[in-house]
């Protein structure tokens, strides 16, 4: 079978280029879009995923503000800098990196920033508007790029079976509703820890989206032939040949899983760049819908 490789970083500048000439229309009017992106602590990963959006934002002409704050920060503390964020009419996203210090209870943190800001579309106000399929809601990023990605490529949806693999609030649920709603039609299974027969389960979907965090679980036999694969996993394996030390790898085993599918998406390079571009794309639908008033 011919395999469509799912290229992220191409479709990722597809959707960057795409921004250009709103983001330029907004600035002539004075609405330059802007972004506050907020860390807690000193995880290196995070710390590599903040200073990638706070340079997509270079990139583009979007105003950012990266807040390095201590890891001691507290919970009283960081609420009054969100706060100040949801005043400042600089600022039209605000972006909290996950995860924060155990100390933080980063669901209150959620519910302070203005849902207007939400471009990460945690808030319970987008939650609902995405169940609502309301078009002012925000979408959390990842699932939004997967969408975009399976769009781009013109990838039919509509009757097709998605199984959704995880169930989190950022990755498995969101992309579920995505595409058991009206732009996309599918019909949708979500399949979790507790799934039974989890292998059966995949074997069954059109479209098989796996967000689960554990490295290289789906196999040649969870996939149906001619199966789409979107694989959202980012896990470090140990790999004493690679010059960190350790190799990404997805939640899909790619040698074994691409030979039978139609397509599907490389880890890095897939669903990764995806995510920076929507997050941006969200900033500048913030600004548009809060400089309209
Ligand atoms: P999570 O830990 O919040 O959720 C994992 C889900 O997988 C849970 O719902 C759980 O029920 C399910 N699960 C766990 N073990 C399972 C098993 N053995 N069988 C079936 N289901 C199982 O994770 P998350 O935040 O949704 O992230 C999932 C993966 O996606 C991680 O590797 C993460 O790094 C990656 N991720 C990538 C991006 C990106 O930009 N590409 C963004 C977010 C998350």
């Amino acid at each position: 079978m011919i395999t469509t490789i799912l290229d992220g970083k191409k479709t990722a500048e597809l959707v960057r280029n795409a921004l250009l000439a709103p983001i330029a229309q907004l600035i002539q009017t004075g609405h330059t879009p802007g972004l506050a992106v907020v860390l807690v602590g000193d995880d290196p990963a995070s710390r590599v995923y903040v200073n990638s959006k706070v340079k997509a934002c270079e990139q583009l002409g979007i105003y950012s503000q990266k807040w390095a704050l201590p890891t001691e920060t507290t919970q009283a503390e960081l609420l009054e800098l969100i706060r100040k964020l949801n005043e400042d009419p600089r600022i039209h996203g605000i972006l909290v990196q996950s995860p924060p210090p155990p100390h933080i209870d980063e669901a209150e943190v959620i519910r302070h920033i203005d849902p207007r800001k939400d471009v990460d579309g945690f808030h319970p106000v987008n939650v609902a508007k995405l169940v609502l399929e309301d078009p002012s809601g925000f979408v959390p990023c990842t699932p939004l790029g997967c969408m975009e990605l399976i769009k781009n490529y013109g990838i039919p949806t509509a009757g097709k079976h998605a199984v959704v693999l995880g169930r989190s609030m950022i990755v498995g649920k969101p992309m579920a509703s995505l595409l058991v709603g009206k732009a996309a039609n599918a019909t949708v299974t979500i399949a979790h820890s507790r799934t039974r027969d989890l292998a059966e389960v995949c074997r069954s979907a059109d479209i098989l989206v796996a967000a689960v965090g554990k490295p290289e679980l789906v196999r040649a036999d969870f996939i149906k032939p001619g199966a789409v694969v979107i694989d959202v996993g980012i896990n470090r394996v140990e790999d004493a040949t690679a010059p960190r030390g350790y190799r990404l790898v997805g939640d899909v085993d790619f040698s074994a899983v691409q030979p039978l599918c139609s397509a599907i998406t490389p880890v890095p390079g897939g669903v990764g760049p995806m995510t920076i571009a929507m997050l941006m794309s969200n900033t500048v639908k913030a600004c548009r819908q809060i400089s309209a008033g």
